[in-house]
């Protein structure tokens, strides 16, 4: 970025940077076509319980299926389409995609959990967000109970009053809320007192060495008690042993995400594992009472 070259605007003639400026341009421009062109899919990764092994939600995560490059990850597309505001179609299609892929698998009779989708900044402090998520909601037919959303502990912190007016009038129309990456930004306890939340979901950085890293423990163990305190469940995510299953389980964890249990796959996948009325066994085999 220009800015970064010591505030020299005129200093783009390096081979490196031209390049990565033409890369930039090429995926712009191919994002832009991405909704048109339909490419954009939801994939969804289920969420268990460590009180009975249950199934008892879903993420769904965008992926963009381009021709030429593959599944692209959102790591690689969300930031620029943030950027260019084209985050807002994108997060809308998120929405509708989300909406109509649970009235098709209640209408093939299977009993859904609830769907998370995740907000980037520029929906959620757009002012009309609520809005959206009820015309959303009523164009399929469903109850808000059907829907949570995941907004990063960074997005909320852009502007805490509106952080607080958003949620307040989300779960006014009856979503959940999630406060996703929890422990990754800097939320006051002040703030995080303030918003109405349902979730907080320990971020993955925290969650995948919590067996052997005693400053990730210790960062686990103090946001679960804190979610407790404050009367909200915790999700940890990224979980991919029976070893961190087991610690957090120990610990009072409420609920479970990672590829221990399933990646995030297609909605079909997610349909037959659904229609099973599948337990996670392996989260089944280790319910217990919590130690103390
Ligand atoms: P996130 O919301 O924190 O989602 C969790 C990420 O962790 C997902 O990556 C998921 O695939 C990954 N994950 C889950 N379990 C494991 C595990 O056991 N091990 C490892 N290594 N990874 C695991 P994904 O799908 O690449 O998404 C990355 C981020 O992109 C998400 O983080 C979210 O911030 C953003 N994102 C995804 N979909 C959307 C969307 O529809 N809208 C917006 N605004 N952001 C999205
Ligand atoms: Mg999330
Ligand atoms: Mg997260
Ligand atoms: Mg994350």
């Amino acid at each position: 970025e220009a800015r970064g070259a010591g505030g020299n605007r005129y200093c783009f003639d390096t081979p490196a940077m031209n390049a990565a400026m033409l890369q930039r341009q090429a995926l712009e421009h191919a994002l832009r076509g991405a909704l048109e062109r339909g490419e954009f899919v939801l994939h969804y990764q289920p969420r268990v319980s460590l009180h009975d092994g249950a199934i008892v939600g879903m993420e769904a995560l965008l992926r963009w299926q381009h021709p030429e490059l593959g599944l692209v990850p959102p790591m690689e597309f969300i930031p620029l389409a943030e950027e260019t505001g084209l985050i807002v179609p994108i997060g809308e299609w998120v929405l509708r995609a989300a909406c109509r892929q649970i009235r098709g698998w209640l209408d093939d009779g299977i009993a859904v959990p609830p769907v998370a989708i995740n907000l980037s900044a520029r929906q959620f402090h757009s002012g009309h967000l609520d809005r959206m998520i009820a015309e959303a909601l009523a164009a399929e037919g469903l109850d808000a109970s059907r829907l949570e959303l995941e907004i990063t502990e960074s997005t909320a912190m852009v502007d805490v009053d509106d952080a607080v007016a958003t949620m307040q009038k989300l779960k006014a129309l009856g979503v959940s809320l999630a406060l996703d990456d929890f422990g990754t930004g800097y939320s006051s306890l002040a703030c995080l007192k303030r918003f109405p939340l349902d979730y907080l979901k320990i971020d993955r950085a925290f969650v995948s060495d919590v067996t052997t890293d005693p400053g990730d423990a210790a960062i686990c163990i103090a946001t679960i008690q804190l979610a407790h305190s404050l009367r909200l469940k915790v999700i940890a995510e990224g979980v991919e042993d029976e070893f961190q299953m087991e610690y957090l389980r120990r610990r009072g964890c409420d609920e479970l995400q990672g590829y221990y249990f399933s990646r995030p796959v297609a909605g079909e996948a997610i349909a037959a594992m659904l229609r099973g009325g599948v337990r996670m066994n392996r989260a089944a085999v280790a319910v217990g009472t919590p130690e103390p």
